[in-house]
């Protein structure tokens, strides 16, 4: 039996042989994205499992089938660069990974916090030119008696609520699928509204649909408490990018941390120079004093890069043998 892992990243590499060696299984890795180029190689494999950050062509759906190939998995939670009705519809079945690190995320985003309310790169900066006052500009303010507002409950928002919770916030949220176990740790309300007019903190951690893609914009953004932080670790297109410049530059956020950006796959991960940058939008996102941008890596912890290698060979070696996981969605 063979699995073949495709964008992996060189860190990985050991970790899928020795899980091959641990299983008895061939491992193949690839560096490339699975493409029309490349499919053709794929004569003595039995699996394969992706890492696909850009959109996957639908038409390699028939083609996998044409080498053997049935199954697909993404070692990953997101799947919105995969066109699912055609995987159904080419009778591929597809799997991903939605729980490789919870912990990861939540974590940073509770550091951005940290980092904002405590000053860190204003006190690198003063440090570095021996400035040693306590000046205003670094004064912080305590997670502590804060009003956290959380958009999306689920594996990685209710560690997010428990981790700000042990710091003393209080805990409002808004899910379209309340968790009644959380009952002790988040003060659900009815409507977004009502979380908008009252957090201090605001931070999405929700998937990107339909119907909430720009849901955070200039309207929204104005029923935020004057002052706000706005942290977005969940998906780009959940907010507006130009509106929130706005409403920061006019005072009425306090700043924003930023990790997922719409247009973001076309420059990570690459090393590229400011003049090949031609998205005005993103220069602004990173230059802004008051935005913190990082290049979607919430995720990126030794834990994560581990989990989804051995939970993606996992999940493909579970297909092969018995022709399904519970982790499947078509
Ligand atoms: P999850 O499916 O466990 O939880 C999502 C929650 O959002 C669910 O409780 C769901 O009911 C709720 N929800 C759905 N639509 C909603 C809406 N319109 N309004 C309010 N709540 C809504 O997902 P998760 O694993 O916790 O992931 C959350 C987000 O984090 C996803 O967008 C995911 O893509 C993103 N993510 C980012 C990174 C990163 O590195 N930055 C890594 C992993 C996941």
């Amino acid at each position: 039996t063979t699995i073949k892992l495709f964008n992996i990243q060189e860190a990985q590499i050991p970790i899928a042989k020795k899980w091959g060696e641990e299983h008895g299984i061939d491992i193949l890795t690839t560096p490339d994205r699975l493409a029309l180029e490349n499919v053709d190689r794929l004569s003595n494999v039995d699996g394969i499992v992706l890492c696909e950050n850009k959109l996957f062509n639908p038409k390699l759906y028939l083609e996998l089938k044409k080498q053997g190939i049935n199954h697909i998995v993404q070692r990953t939670a997101g799947y919105e660069n995969f066109d699912l009705k055609e995987a159904k519809q080419q009778g591929v079945l597809f799997a991903n990974v939605p729980d490789y690190s919870p912990e990861s995320i939540a974590e940073y985003t509770l550091s951005l916090a940290l980092n904002h309310y405590r000053h860190l790169r204003d006190i690198e900066h003063q440090v570095s030119q021996y400035d040693f006052r306590w000046t205003d500009g670094i004064k912080g303010t305590t997670i502590a008696g804060k009003v956290v507002g959380i958009f999306g409950t689920g594996r990685i928002g209710s560690l997010v609520a428990k981790y700000f919770k042990a710091l003393g916030a209080h805990i409002l949220a808004y899910d379209i699928n309340p968790d009644s176990s959380l009952k002790d740790i988040v003060d659900y309300q009815s409507t977004p509204e009502a979380v908008y007019k009252e957090a201090d903190i605001i931070t999405l951690h929700m998937p990107q649909t339909e119907s909430n893609t720009h849901q955070f914009n200039a309207d929204v953004f104005k029923l935020f408490k004057t002052g706000a932080y706005f942290i977005n670790t969940a998906r780009g297109g959940l907010f507006d990018a130009a509106d929130l410049i706005q409403v920061i530059n006019d005072g009425k956020l306090s700043g924003a941390a930023i990790d997922t950006y719409e247009y973001e796959f076309q420059y990570i991960p690459r090393q590229v120079s400011a003049d090949m940058i031609d998205d005005k939008i993103l220069k602004q996102l990173i230059k802004h004093p008051k935005i913190y941008y990082s290049q979607h890596l919430a995720y990126f912890t030794d834990t994560s890069l581990n989990n989804m290698i051995i939970k993606g060979l996992n999940t493909s070696l579970e297909i092969i043998q018995s022709g399904t996981t519970s982790r499947r969605l078509t």
